[in-house]
């Protein structure tokens, strides 16, 4: 596993630090992608190195699409047999409001940073995986982008456009042995969700409770393992029963 690496997107906190901290549990040498929060990652790196692998900060804008290509073709070149064997496309923001008071800012940066971001990371990834003939993509989608949720028409159709591709690109590079799934979480606990009335909305919730990010980091192991190899093109709900 000496040069096998995940990257992780929005790996500095909440459920994809969970993902890098599992990943790393799983042999992986990680790679931490964060858009600010220094801090975060670094100490995300600490967590991750403390299992006895490779952790490094990668920070830029997934939206970002020259900045994306110009920090991963770096490091790619920098590290000329390292293989980026799994990749999780988990950076996302919210920016709820009714459509009719959405400014074009509102619409553009949840679409920007889940859809697009997804779109820039995957694309810089995919040659070399391709080339690999092995690889695990798995993209954070949402409960919303499911079954759409009122007061989030930005966010549901940026993780409706994500399922879609997830559906697609599966087939597409299936035969190369990689996979591609969606992951849609409920309400994990996370500082997404840390403004949300957790004693109202878990009545609604079978299980009665909002998730932990181990629960997703769990799920996103299984994923990302030899053992789930004939999964792709999957959506997979981690919702504590929510009807989708
Ligand atoms: P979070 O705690 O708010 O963390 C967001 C992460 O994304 C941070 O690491 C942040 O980096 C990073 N990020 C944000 N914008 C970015 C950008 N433009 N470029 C690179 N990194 C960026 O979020 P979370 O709750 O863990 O959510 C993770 C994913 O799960 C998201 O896609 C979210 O939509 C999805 N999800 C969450 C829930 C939930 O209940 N929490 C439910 C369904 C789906 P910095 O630290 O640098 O800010």
């Amino acid at each position: 596993m000496e040069n096998k690496y995940a990257l992780v997107t929005g790996g500095s906190r909440g459920i994809g630090r969970a993902c890098c901290i599992k990943l790393a549990e799983m042999g992986y040498n990680v790679l931490v992608n964060y858009k600010g929060n220094k801090a975060a990652a670094d100490e995300a790196c600490k967590l991750i190195e403390e299992k006895g692998v490779k952790a490094e900060a990668m920070q830029f804008d997934v939206a970002d699409k020259a900045e994306v290509e110009r920090i991963i073709t770096e490091w790619q070149d920098a590290n000329k047999d390292a293989i980026i064997e799994v990749l999780i496309n988990n950076a996302g923001i919210r920016q709820d409001i009714l459509m009719m008071s959405m400014t074009d800012e509102q619409w553009d940066s949840v679409l920007d940073t889940s859809l697009n971001g997804m779109y820039h990371v995957t694309k810089q990834v995919l040659k070399p995986m391709l080339m690999n003939r092995y690889g695990r993509i798995i993209n954070m989608v949402s409960l919303s982008g499911l079954k759409g949720q009122p007061g989030q028409v930005n966010y549901s159709a940026a993780k409706a456009g994500m399922i879609g591709a997830t559906k697609a690109l599966g087939q597409e590079i299936a035969k190369r042995n990689i996979t591609v799934n969606a992951i849609a979480p409920g309400f994990i606990k996370t500082d997404m969700t840390e403004e949300l009335n957790e004693g109202d909305l878990k009545k609604m919730i079978p299980m009665q409770r909002f998730g932990e990010v181990q629960e997703v980091a769990d799920l996103v192991g299984f994923l990302a393992s030899k053992q789930a190899g004939y999964i792709t093109g999957q959506v997979v709900s981690i919702n504590g029963g929510l009807y989708t």
